[in-house]
């Protein structure tokens, strides 16, 4: 679950990082009246789920009200990246000294947190992975442990800021642990993390994403998950109970079982193919079940072909055959559909379906002779 920036301040806020005073508005008018009350100068900045909005003149100083008012209005509506600006964050600016970049995710491969930290922030941390992977610094987090002071000390000194940073960052860091941790997020990033010519620091960005799973630890993330955006097909698919994620392929998949779903969304690339989704109908293959993947499936015009995939268990294959039978009477399919169905009472199932097959219903016996159909048809 990504969360808009002013989301992540919000967050950040919650945990006693600090953060610019500032509000979120849809409104040119409303824009202006923020401005007004936060001081000038102001900060007008696109809030979208995607980084990469200074380059695309989705952030702005704004010295008065009329420029505020300007740069509200040429914001919104502004296309970055493909997504469209409905909302905007307005702050008062701040004094930058230097920039920073700073970050804590899960280094899954080693079982641990992993901290970035860089005296080269503000520009996209990739492009200093690649450039000087040297001027990052990184620290895996033993979980059990924690980050300790320090540790976090000795990080931001390996990272080279300014010595005049050392206390705010640490502050912050430890901070920004905390909530990473509590508020379990899959990732905390501040870039930039600014040292004002004051002396403080502070974030000046946050990128969040949480992890939707944990919702229910935390009721106010309701209202982050309230503004996610959404794939339709995703949409359509939940409503009607079915576990469907949206791919970009031409051959959309059906199977029973998470486990097979995978399998079959993997065979598919296996064999030069590329799935449209994943789609898991679970233990029952029932006409009604079905007749509901069928629907979301053929509602995507990217699908050329549907490559069903069951393997009977509980579910036993004559069940699984007459509700594909009654579901294609149900449901108009505009695409081919390959059958591979294998498993508990496979068949009776097979038998079932063969008067049925067509061009448009087709069979065959193993899954990857199945898959290679499927993308040929797709092709
Ligand atoms: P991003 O491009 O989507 O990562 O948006 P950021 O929030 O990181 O802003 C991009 C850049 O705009 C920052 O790296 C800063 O250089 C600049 N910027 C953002 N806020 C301020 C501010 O309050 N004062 C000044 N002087 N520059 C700012
Ligand atoms: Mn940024």
């Amino acid at each position: 679950m990504d969360l808009l920036e002013f989301q992540g301040k919000q967050f950040f806020a919650s945990y006693g990082i600090p953060v610019s005073d500032g509000d979120a508005t849809t409104s040119v008018d409303e824009a202006v009246e923020i401005a007004d009350r936060v001081g000038y100068p102001v900060v007008v900045k696109a809030q979208v789920h995607t980084g990469g909005r200074g380059k695309a003149g989705g952030v702005k100083l704004a010295e008065n009200a009329d420029e505020a008012r300007e740069h509200a209005s040429n914001i919104l509506g502004l296309d970055i990246k493909g997504h469209i600006v409905e909302q905007i964050w307005v702050e008062h600016a701040s004094d930058i000294a230097e920039e920073y970049y700073a970050s804590f995710t899960l280094d899954r491969s080693a079982k641990q947190h992993l901290g970035m930290l860089s005296a080269e922030g503000g520009v996209e941390i990739e492009t200093v992975a690649d450039e000087n992977p040297d001027a990052i610094a990184k620290i895996h987090i033993d979980p059990v442990v924690g980050l300790t002071e320090q540790q976090c000390r000795d990080w931001v000194e390996a990272a080279n800021l300014n010595p005049n940073a050392t206390e705010g960052a640490v502050d912050i860091l430890m901070k920004l642990y905390t909530a990473y941790v509590e508020g379990n997020a899959d990732l905390c990033e501040i870039n930039p993390l600014i040292l004002k010519p004051t002396g403080e620091v502070h974030a000046l960005d946050a990128k969040v994403s949480l992890d939707a799973n944990a919702i229910f630890k935390h009721p106010d993330y309701e209202a982050y998950d309230a503004t996610q955006p959404r794939d339709e097909r995703e949409k359509a698919a939940h409503e009607k109970g079915l576990q469907y994620v949206g791919l970009t392929g031409s051959v959309g998949v059906i199977a029973n079982g998470a486990g097979l779903a995978m399998s079959t969304v993997d065979v598919v690339n296996q064999v030069g193919g590329a799935p449209a989704n994943f789609l898991d109908i679970g233990g029952g293959a029932n006409a009604e079940v079905m007749a509901n993947a069928l629907t979301v499936i053929n509602n995507d015009p990217a699908v050329k072909s549907i490559f069903i995939n069951i393997f009977g268990g509980i579910t036993r294959g004559e069940e699984v055959a007459n509700g594909i039978i009654e579901a294609t009477k149900r449901v108009e399919i505009d695409s081919p559909i390959v059958i591979r169905l294998d498993g508990t009472n496979a068949e009776q199932g097979r038998e079932i379906l063969q008067p049925h097959l067509s061009e448009g219903l087709l069979m065959e016996d193993t899954m990857l002779s199945a898959a290679r159909r499927a993308v040929e048809l797709a092709k």
